[in-house]
């Protein structure tokens, strides 16, 4: 056994992989937290990401730590602005759902250039966040990706 996988394997390798193996928490917070706040529970929840929702707890909008930097390097005051104000809005949110492959995801990472996809499931009234798939997870599963690799080649041997 040579340990020299074909680009098809590859391919079929890679295409196994799901979004739904490898996705973290969501942290989301409300439309009306202030931007101060914000940057609190970043720092507490130690993501780079927030989620915004309404009172449905369905997604209007990403704040990522550069729309708080920005925010702040400005003079206002962040304890009186709302994140609605900053974040991005839908319908410009991409995201992916649990059953997508990994690979799409990473495609609309790269595409829209964002650290972050929500995961999210589509309702009659508007889209629940359900998930975070982040660079970080990509990561993990690339290295997953190459231990299988080397356990099918221990087996194999
Ligand atoms: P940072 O700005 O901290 O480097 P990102 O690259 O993730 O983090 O975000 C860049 C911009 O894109 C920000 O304005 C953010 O609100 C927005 N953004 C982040 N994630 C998404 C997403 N999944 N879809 C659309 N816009 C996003």
């Amino acid at each position: 056994y040579s340990g020299k996988k074909t680009s098809a394997s590859l391919y079929e390798s890679v295409s196994k992989l799901k979004v739904e193996d490898f996705y973290s928490s969501p942290v989301k917070v409300s439309e009306n937290m202030t931007v101060y706040e914000a940057i609190c529970h970043m720092f507490a929840e130690d993501v780079g990401t927030l989620f915004v929702v309404d009172d449905d707890n369905f997604l209007t909008g990403v704040l990522s730590r550069k729309d708080l930097l920005r925010t702040s390097i400005g003079s206002q005051d962040l304890n009186k602005i709302p994140v609605h104000i900053i974040m991005t809005r839908m319908p410009n949110i991409s995201h992916c759902k649990k059953k997508d492959s990994l690979m799409t995801a990473a495609k609309k990472l790269i595409e829209r250039e964002v650290d972050s996809l929500p995961v999210v499931i589509e309702r009659k009234k508007g889209i629940e966040v359900i998930g975070r798939l982040t660079k970080t997870n990509i990561t993990r599963a690339f290295i997953s990706l190459i231990e299988t690799e080397t356990n099918e080649e221990a087996v194999t041997e």
